[in-house]
This record gives structure tokens, C-alpha cells and sequence, in this order.
């Protein structure tokens, strides 16, 4: 038996991982005939299904030929079909899609976004980032509150099951609240949820409303479980599409994209840390760490230094010379261990970065050595919520399983490093330090001392989160 006070996912989608899983999972499927059949047979055994959405591919899936409609018009020409890229940054869509989102002609330009077209001009199926995505969801049929309170208490069992008691819900917009709120009130919330409203370059004080407005919500609803203290700032895209900013150029050109003007971050970040909240950046590349520091800098200069505990997370490449500022800003990093393996750096994005920068990915060893904060998250749906394999894979450079070499092998950390990232340093991050008491998850393996299988094995006994008990094997 092994106690302690359970693991906190620094970074999760629970709610839209479990929207999407209402689809057919077809995330190990390694063709793209594999995907169509899929979704076929499950249009087959759900012929009430009005659109499909699912998840996820791999961008490797396309290698050689590129990703188009007409594939997934195999599956279905009638009922709109999206289907997650395994980054969550871009979508492969059916001509059915595109049409009730009126693409199939032509393609309007979206700043910082992309509907890829060919050479006539006409939309593939391919959509990345979230302004060219939401023109396909704003035409998807919207789930009721009692599907998402559905998907919430999939969601919670299968967190509490892998021994979860606290996540940061790291991207809440309008019609989210709501479902969060409900299940406080009606004491279906098992586990404490963080909620980060997000704020976007073109709308961020609106957005900061929003967020105020939830806050409010939230705090009227007297929920000891539910808390909304944190904003989340998108700096950057992904690696995979090219979208990630970066210091020096991709091998293959240009330097990703920047999504803020730099005095405008500032501002926004400044804003919300006067309202009160903690700031939450998404940035992958060293350029957007560097982005998200500069507008910290600047919170810093003009509230004060204070522990705001802001947080970065992803930093999957960061420049050796922005650490002193991370350790200086008193910056959180939350890295996603399970990333840190050659499956997150296929050969497209080795070819994009080149050797030395694929030495230097998900630094964690070089954040601990430089007395980072550091913690741990999911980012589920990108990947499975559950910490132990995450666990072996920071301390192996390594997917169970996996007969690949290890992925930069000087950057793994230790067992009990590893389990304090993903349980005390996520509660420094979610402020919950002095909660820790209340919550206990207990294993039947002893997690420290144990061998790597045994650790993979290891089982959930039963879950205390704020005094109760919300799981027992
Ligand atoms: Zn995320």
C-alpha cells in the first residue's frame, strides 16, 4: 500500500476529451483507411448519429498524401464528419462539413490560422488552429447539459480511477461554465477543478469579462471543489504544424507564428493579473517562452513582485538563457512527461527543428537542475490522463511499451522527482498546498519503491478528495 495525497494534472481538457470520445476512437488506427472504416462502421451502429467528431491522428498518417475530404467522404457524404489531429491544433473534415460551413468553393484568409487549399484554390478538409476550426464547430449541433454532465462524470471516473484528485481545466469558453457549475450544485463534482477561461488576441477584454463574470459564478456557488482563479493565454501554435514560435529559424523556414503583438500581451496579461488571476500561457516554442516571460516581466514591473505563481505551460523547447528569468519570475513550468519521447518528435518535426534542438525538447532534467518549479500535466485529450505511465516515460525518455531509442536521455529525471512534479509541484501551481491534508489516494504498489512494470501495474485502492471518499476499487 502506498498513501499520499494523489496526483494533480496541471493542464487537462476533461470535458472536451470526453465530448469527443462520444465518436469512435480511432486513435490507433496507423492508416488512413483504417480511420474511414471506422468511422463507417460506427455510422452503421448509430444511424441517428447527425455529425461525427472524433479523435485523434496522427499528423504522420499523411505522410506523402496529404490529408483531403474525399477520404473521409468514403465514410459519409451526408452527415459532417471532423476528426481530431493528435496535436488538437488542427482538424481533417468531410465534404459535408465543409458545405455547412459553406468552404467548398473558396477560403476565406483568417489571421494566425490556415484552411488549406489546392491548387485551384479549394478548401482540402484540412483546417488548422482555432480561428479556421471554430467556422466548422460553430456549425456543430451543440451538446445538451445533460451530455456534458455525462461526459463530466466519464470524465471524473476515469481521472479518480488513475488516482487524479485536482485538475486545471486549462480552457474554458461560453457553454462551459455551465456544466461545472451544475454538477457542484447537484454534488456530482468529485474532485477539485480549476477553471482557466480563455483570453484570445482579438477579444481579450471581453474575454476578461467572461472570465470575471465565471469567477463570480463560481465563488457564488460556494463549491469548496470548484475554483476559477486562472486565465489562459494562448502564445503559439503546435510543432507539428509549424506554428510553434521559435528564436531561429524551422530547417525548412520562417519562424512560426506569432499570435500577440508583443505590447498587446502585455497589456492583456497585465490586466488580468490586476484582476486577480493567475496567467496561464500555452507556449511551445523558446520564442513564446520567451514571449510569455517578456509580458511577465512587464506584470512584474508594474504590480509588483509578488508570488503570482504564473505558469507555462508545454515549454517544450526553451532557450538555456531564459532560465534565470523562469527562476526569477517565480514562473511554474508544466510540462506534459508523457511527451518526452521520439513518438512526440516524429520525423517531421526532427526534419523541421534539426538535431540540436530535438537534443534539447522537454528539457526536464536541465528545469530541475536550474531550480525551475516544475509541474506536471496531461494535456488529455492530446494525451491519457493517467500520471504512471506519464511517470515512466519522464524518468525513461520512453513509451511503455516502446522499442524506440530513448528521446534525449540526459533530460530524465528520477522516480520521486517525477511523482512530486505531478502531485506537490501541481499543487503549488493550483495554490492548493494547504488542501493536501484533505485529499489521499492510496495505491497497492508503493510507487517509489518499485520496478518500472510494477509501477505500470500498480492499481487505485480508493480516493479522498476533501475528506470524502469519491472512489473505492
Ligand atoms: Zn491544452
Amino acid at each position: 500500500m502506498y498513501k499520499f495525497s494523489g496526483f494533480r494534472d496541471g493542464h487537462t481538457h476533461p470535458l472536451f476529451a470526453e465530448r469527443e470520445g462520444v465518436g469512435p476512437d480511432v486513435t490507433d488506427c496507423d492508416t488512413v483507411s483504417a480511420v474511414v472504416e471506422r468511422i463507417g462502421d460506427f455510422l452503421k451502429a448509430n444511424p441517428e448519429c447527425t455529425w461525427v467528431d472524433c479523435g485523434s491522428f496522427s499528423p504522420e498518417l499523411h505522410a506523402g498524401q496529404p490529408a483531403h475530404f474525399s477520404q473521409l467522404d468514403e465514410a459519409s457524404v451526408a452527415v459532417p464528419i471532423v476528426v481530431h489531429a493528435s496535436d488538437h491544433h488542427s482538424i481533417w473534415v468531410n465534404s459535408a462539413a465543409l458545405a455547412v460551413a459553406g468552404l467548398t468553393d473558396a477560403a476565406p484568409a483568417i489571421p494566425n490560422a490556415e484552411i488549406v487549399v489546392d491548387a485551384t484554390g479549394k478548401p482540402t478538409g484540412v483546417l488548422r488552429e482555432w480561428d479556421a476550426m471554430n467556422l466548422i464547430y460553430a456549425h456543430q449541433p451543440a451538446p445538451s447539459l445533460d451530455d456534458d454532465l455525462a461526459a463530466l462524470a466519464r470524465a471524473q471516473q476515469r481521472l479518480l480511477k488513475a488516482g487524479v484528485v485536482a485538475v486545471q481545466e486549462a480552457w474554458i469558453d461560453p457553454g462551459m461554465p455551465e456544466v461545472y457549475l451544475a454538477a457542484a450544485e447537484a454534488s456530482r463534482l468529485l474532485l477539485r477543478v480549476n477553471l482557466a477561461p480563455r483570453i484570445a488576441p482579438q477579444s481579450w477584454r471581453e474575454d476578461l469579462n467572461f472570465a470575471k463574470a465565471t469567477r463570480s459564478r463560481v465563488r457564488a456557488s460556494g463549491s469548496g471543489l470548484l475554483t476559477c482563479n486562472t486565465v489562459k493565454i494562448f502564445v503559439d501554435g503546435v510543432l507539428s504544424d509549424g506554428t510553434a514560435l521559435l528564436k531561429h529559424d524551422y530547417c525548412h523556414g520562417g519562424r512560426g507564428t506569432a499570435l500577440w503583438d508583443p505590447s498587446e500581451l502585455a497589456e492583456a496579461a497585465l490586466a488580468a493579473d490586476s484582476a486577480g488571476f493567475q496567467l496561464h500561457f500555452h507556449a511551445i516554442g523558446d520564442a513564446a517562452v520567451a514571449a510569455a516571460l517578456d509580458a511577465l516581466d512587464h506584470v512584474d514591473l508594474c504590480n509588483g513582485f509578488v508570488d503570482r505563481r504564473s505558469v507555462i505551460s508545454h515549454a517544450e523547447l526553451i532557450d538555456p538563457a531564459d532560465y534565470a528569468r523562469i527562476k526569477r519570475l517565480g514562473t511554474i513550468v508544466c510540462q506534459q512527461p508523457a511527451w518526452a519521447s521520439v513518438e512526440s518528435a516524429p520525423p517531421s518535426v526532427a526534419t523541421a527543428l534539426g538535431d540540436d534542438r530535438v537534443e534539447r525538447l522537454y528539457p526536464l532534467r536541465d528545469l530541475l537542475d536550474n531550480r525551475v518549479a516544475l509541474s506536471f500535466g496531461s494535456d488529455w485529450p492530446v494525451s491519457p490522463p493517467e500520471p504512471l505511465p506519464a511517470i515512466f516515460t519522464a524518468c525513461t525518455r520512453l513509451q511503455p511499451g516502446s522499442n524506440s531509442a530513448p528521446l534525449n536521455a540526459g533530460q530524465s529525471i528520477g522516480r520521486t522527482e517525477a511523482l512530486r512534479a505531478y502531485s506537490v509541484g501541481t499543487a503549488l501551481q493550483l495554490g492548493q498546498e494547504s488542501l493536501l491534508s484533505q485529499d489521499e489516494v492510496t495505491f497497492d504498489t508503493d510507487l517509489e519503491n518499485c520496478t518500472n512494470a510494477e509501477l505500470l501495474g500498480a492499481k487505485v485502492v480508493s480516493v479522498r478528495v476533501a475528506g470524502r471518499v469519491v472512489y473505492e476499487a
